[in-house]
Formats: structure tokens, sequence, C-alpha cells
């Protein structure tokens, strides 16, 4: 039975028997969550990789608050406003060449069962038996039902794993072990003539940010037009700036067939997704036959609020300003990292764009291990909000984040190392 219940409240991904008192969040301001008891805390997570400029970005609330005095929600079948009409513009125009069409949805694991559904519908119109779906080792695109089944099987879905639709995985492309995955992604698109793959482009976030070069994502991509399969793109943690370009594939000079964006996308401030494809996904779709629809919906489809929020982030991306900041907050990451790359209790120390990562050696690593809530709640009395996965500690701060902040939170990491780590003094 649950020792004492202080509020009806299921959080997520939280194990209620072991968490400690919830921190009560009573203020957003930049980089800086405050507290209902007067603690001010970093966000060295952008809130888990959503707030991009900082918290309650003055654009981005105006926005808001102006749509929401004007129009706060409508159908979007048969109905459209110019909010959404102008986001869609403007999203093509910052999106790789060649994406074509935009279709909204309110979170990430949604826009990945979008971008699903419509692989499967460009085959199943154009009378093609292809239904399976390739992935990468370690990904992961979201919890509904059809999002998990595309990511790694792992801790996070154990339990529904009957439910779980069998797809084909091919291995991280690991440091020198490049070849392998590009082995694997030609040879099983030759023996099972997939109808997609789907990827996490240069970072698989959940999955302990595993990073990996641009030449691999431009391989692969190579490798599915090759033996014509869809290519989804995953870009709802990396894009928004995280891995030093708007969107990842920008450094790959790749064009998906489908891509996924969210989080980042309404500057962290309200939910919203979108899906982009080529116009041949959308052709496949569009005819006198009712049957071939696209039946997909949320309630909140293209909500005018949310939208208004997106088109406010997509100016800030269209200012100068905004990518000055982005190469300053690489330079303070890599600065700050490289005292961590000769430490030995440290491994895999790695940077890609405003990301950095790296692993806590311990026994037991892995998402679950030990060590994983006590840095947390180590973290947490100092006032920086980091959430380890497992013994991978991770930064990934809002573009506002100051020299001083960043100071502040790597020396966090130090002491979490010196308490924690298998060589450190509290081993
Ligand atoms: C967060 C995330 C998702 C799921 O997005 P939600 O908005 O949480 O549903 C999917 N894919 C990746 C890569 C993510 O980081």
């Amino acid at each position: 039975m649950p020792q004492s219940k202080t509020s009806p409240i299921w959080h997520p991904f939280t194990q209620h028997a072991l968490e400690g008192k919830m921190s009560k969040v009573v203020r957003g301001d930049g980089a800086y969550l405050h507290t209902a008891d007067g603690r001010r805390i970093i966000d060295a997570i952008s809130s888990w990789w959503v707030v991009t400029h900082g918290h309650c970005h003055p654009a981005i609330v105006r926005a808001i608050q102006e749509q929401a005095g004007k129009l706060d929600q409508v159908i979007f079948a048969g109905y459209t406003h110019d909010p959404a009409e102008e986001v869609a513009e403007r999203i093509l125009r910052l999106a790789p060449r060649g994406l074509d069409y935009v279709f909204f949805s309110d979170s990430g694991s949604a826009s990945v069962e979008v971008a699903i559904k419509m692989a499967l519908g460009y085959w199943h119109h154009n009378r093609k038996e292809r239904t399976r779906i390739v992935v990468m080792q370690h990904s992961y695109h979201g919890d509904t039902i059809g999002a998990m089944s595309v990511g790694a099987r792992g801790v996070f879905n154990a339990t529904y794993r009957p439910l779980l639709f069998d797809v084909d995985t091919i291995p991280f492309p690991a440091k020198g072990r490049e070849r392998e995955t590009l082995n694997a992604l030609a040879s099983v698109c030759r023996t099972q003539r997939p109808a997609a793959f789907i990827v996490e482009p240069l970072i698989l976030g959940a999955g302990g940010m595993l990073m990996y070069p641009s030449w691999v994502l431009r391989e692969m991509k190579r490798i599915c037009e090759a033996a014509e399969v869809l290519f989804i793109a995953d870009e709802i943690m990396t894009g928004w700036g995280r891995t030093g370009s708007l969107f990842a594939c920008e450094q790959a000079n790749v064009t998906p067939d489908i891509v996924c964006y969210s989080k980042g996308i309404t500057g962290g401030a309200v939910p919203l997704a979108v899906t982009l494809c080529r116009s041949e996904i959308f052709e496949a779709h569009y005819s006198n036959d009712r049957t071939r629809t696209f039946f997909h919906s949320s309630s909140y489809t293209a909500n005018p609020m949310a939208c208004a929020a997106a088109k406010a982030n997509l100016e800030l991306w269209e200012d100068p300003e905004t990518r000055r900041r982005l190469t300053s907050v690489i330079g303070m990451q890599e600065k700050a990292l490289e005292a961590f790359r000769n430490d030995a209790r440290f491994e895999n120390v790695r940077r890609t764009g405003t990301v950095t990562a790296l692993d806590l050696k311990v026994s037991d690593a892995g998402y679950l291990a030990g060590v994983g809530p006590k840095l947390h709640s180590f973290f947490k009395d100092r006032n920086i909000l980091l959430r380890p996965l497992g013994n991978t500690i991770y930064v990934m701060p809002p573009y506002c984040v100051t020299t001083a902040d960043i100071d502040e939170i790597y020396s966090g990491i130090r002491e979490a190392a010196d308490a924690f780590g298998d060589s450190g003094s509290g081993a």
C-alpha cells in the first residue's frame, strides 16, 4: 500500500514507491525554474528536451495570448486557419528541400504513428505488399503502442511486449563498426522488402544519448533510396538546433521521405507536432475513392494557439541572433566538456552540437543502474535539473543558458563523480 498519499496524480516515468517529494514549480524564466519553496533550479535538460529559447520567451507568450483571444480551437477537417497555414508554409521553407506536405498532431508519439501510417498507406494504395518496418537498436520513438513497437525492446515496454508488432532491427553504428550497420540495413532491405526505415538522426536520445556521424546517416539514406524503402527521420528531439543545425538531417544533406518534428516546435511552450512528407506519399492517398482517405486525427489537430506559438518560434529561427546563440552554446558546452575528456571516472565523453553526454563508470551500467536515482536526487539537492539515463549524464540546456550556469552544471557533475564514481573517493 502506498505510504502517504499526498496527491492523486500519477506522474510519468515515475516509481512513486521510490520517488521523494515532488518539487512544485511555480514559475519559469529563461533557463530557470522557480519552486514554491523559493529555490531557483537550472533547467539543464530543457524540461525533457522541449524548451529551446528558454522558459516563457516573451515573443512566444505574446503569440499565445493574442491567439487565445481570437480563435482558441476549431475542427481541422474541412476548416483551416492562418496560424496553421503560416506554420506549414514556414516549416517547409526551413526543412530539407523536397518535402511537400504537413500533417499536424499534438505529440511526438502521435507524429510517429502518423509517419508509420503514411508509409503503410503509401504502399497499400500503390498495391504493393510492404508492411515491415526497420528500426535501429537502442532507438526510442515514443510510448504509444505503435511508437513502442518501432522502439528498442527493453525495460520501458517489457510489460506490453505481447501487443507490440514485429520489426527488423539493425545494430547501432558504434564507432569503428559503422559498416556492420550499413551492411545489415542493405541486407534487410533486400530480404524483407520493408515499407520503411525509421531512425533518430545523429543522436539516439532515450536510448542513452548515443551519437553517430553524419556520413552514416547519409549512407543509410542512400541504401534505403536504392531499395525503395521509405526513410523516416524522427527529429522530435534532434530538431530545433540541438545537433548544431536547425535539423540534424541538414548535416548529412539528407531529405527524408517522411520526417517528424515536435518538442521544440513551439519553443517548448505548448504541445504540437508535425509529420512532413514528400508529394508521392500524399498523392498515394489522393483519389476520388473515399477509402483512400488518410484516416487519422487528434481532437486538437493544429490547435490555433499551439500554431501561433510555433509561428513565433519559426520567426525566432529566421533571426540571425538565434543562430549566434546556438554557436555560443556549442562553444560553452565543448569548453566545459574538455576537462572531462581525460577524467578516468567517465567514459564515452561526447558532444553533438549543443548536447553533451558522459557515462559515469559504474559496475551496473544501463538505464536501471543503481546510481541513476542517486544522481538524480544529488543534482536535485544542488538545484540543478539533470535526469541521467542510468549512468549516462547528459546536458541539453536551453539556448539562453549562461557560462555561469554551465559552470554550475558541470561543477555539480564533478561533485557527483566524487560521490558516486566507482574510482571516486566515495565509492
Ligand atoms: C520525446 C520523443 C518522442 C515522443 O514524443 P512525445 O511528445 O513525448 O510523445 C519520440 N521520439 C523521440 C526521438 C523523442 O525524443
